[in-house]
C-alpha cells in the first residue's frame, strides 16, 4: 500500500515536466518511474549470441493441469511442498529472443489476447520487446516451438502483422502444421473453452501467416549457432531451439518441460496431445541436458527461467543460475 501511494504522488508530480519542481530533495530530481516494478527480462551470453528472456507474463490455471494422471493426494503433496496453493496457481510464460550474426529471432509470441478465456496478465510480448528497445520490424525470423495459443496468439493481436517485417520468415515443423489441420484433442485435459479457442486461434494463425511459413521436417538451422529440432510430444511438430557458440549452449525447451516436470518427469500435463509420447521426450530431454551442463530455458518454468538440470536418483533436479547483473 506504502509504494502505491509513493508511485502516485509520483504520477501527480511528473505530470509537468516543464514546471519542475526545483527545490526537490536531491534524490529526486530525474528519478523515473519504474515502466514495471518486476523486472519482466534476463540477458544471457552464449558466446557471441546474444538470448535475452522475455516475461509474456502469467496463467492462472487450475492445478490438476499439472497431472491428469497423478494420484490427487500425491499432486497435492507436490504442491504442498512446492509452497503452492491447492487448487489453481500461475504459470510462467515466457518466450525468447536471439541475436546472431545480423539475424534477430524471435522465438514465440506470448498468447496475445483473447477476451473469452480472461487471462488478461498474460500477453506483455510485444509491450515487453518495445520496452526493452526491440522493434518488431527487426525480426528477421520467428521459430515456433508449436502452435499452442499461448505461443502464437501474441501475433495475432491488433496492429502486431503490420508492424513485422514484410519478408519475416516463419520457422515452424511441417509436421505441426499438418496437425493443426484436423487436431486431436482426445489424450488432452484441459479446462472448458480451451480446445475451442485453441483450434481457433491455430486456424488464424495460419490463415493471416501462412505465405511466410518455412517448415522443415526434422532439424534447421536459423541462423549461425541456432538449430531448431523436432521432438514431437506435447504436439506431434513441437520443436526445441539448441543456441551454441563458443563452447556454450542453451536450450530453449517450449513445452517439453515444466515445473513439476524435474520431480515428476512422467506424469502428463493436461495440454499434451499425446502424453505418454511427451514424458518420454522430456525425460530424454532432461537426461541430455545434465549429461551436458547446457542452460535450459523453457516456456512455463519461473521466469526468468534459465538454469541447469541435475540428476537426482530416479528424477531430476532444477538447478537455477545465480542471476548475473
Ligand atoms: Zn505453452
Amino acid at each position: 500500500m506504502k509504494l502505491q501511494q509513493d508511485r502516485k504522488s509520483h504520477e501527480t508530480k511528473s505530470k509537468s515536466p516543464v514546471s519542475k519542481n526545483t527545490t526537490a530533495t536531491p534524490s529526486s530530481p530525474g528519478r523515473q518511474k519504474p515502466e514495471e516494478l518486476v523486472p519482466s527480462r534476463y540477458a544471457v551470453r552464449v558466446g557471441e549470441i546474444e538470448v535475452l528472456v522475455v516475461s509474456d507474463g502469467v496463467l492462472p490455471l487450475p492445478t490438476a493441469m499439472l497431472a491428469h494422471n497423478a494420484v490427487p493426494a500425491e499432486r497435492a503433496a507436490w504442491l504442498s511442498d512446492m509452497f503452492l496453493p491447492p487448487d489453481a496457481f500461475d504459470w510462467a510464460l515466457n518466450v525468447v529472443l536471439v541475436r546472431s550474426g545480423a539475424q534477430t529471432i524471435l522465438i514465440d509470441a506470448g498468447l496475445g489476447s483473447d477476451p473469452d478465456l480472461h487471462l488478461p496478465r498474460a500477453g506483455q510480448t510485444v509491450k515487453r520487446l518495445e520496452a526493452a528497445g526491440i522493434d518488431l520490424s527487426s525480426v528477421t525470423d520467428l521459430v515456433l516451438t508449436h502452435m499452442h495459443m499461448d505461443h502464437i496468439g501474441g501475433l495475432l493481436v491488433d496492429g502486431v502483422k503490420e508492424q513485422l517485417h514484410p519478408d519475416l520468415r516463419i520457422h515452424v515443423s511441417a509436421a505441426e502444421v499438418k496437425f493443426w489441420e484436423s487436431p486431436d484433442f482426445s489424450h488432452t485435459s484441459m479446462p472448458p473453452g480451451f480446445p475451442d479457442a485453441l483450434r481457433a486461434t491455430a486456424k488464424r494463425f495460419m490463415k493471416e501467416y501462412h505465405s511466410q511459413l518455412r517448415t522443415f521436417e526434422e532439424e534447421h538451422e536459423v541462423a549461425k549457432g541456432v538449430i531448431v529440432r523436432r521432438t514431437g510430444g506435447h504436439t506431434p511438430g513441437h520443436s526445441v531451439v539448441r543456441v551454441a557458440d563458443g563452447g556454450e549452449a542453451l536450450t530453449f525447451a517450449g513445452d517439453a518441460v515444466f515445473a513439476v516436470g524435474f520431480d515428476q518427469p512422467d506424469w502428463y500435463n493436461g495440454f499434451e496431445h499425446d502424453p505418454e509420447e511427451a514424458a518420454h521426450v522430456r525425460t530424454r530431454l532432461l537426461r541430455e541436458l545434465a549429461a551436458s551442463g547446457d542452460l535450459l530455458v523453457a516456456t512455463h518454468l519461473p521466469f526468468p527461467s534459465v538454469g541447469r538440470v541435475a540428476i537426482d536418483g530416479d528424477a531430476f533436479r532444477w538447478v537455477p543460475v545465480f542471476w548475473d547483473y
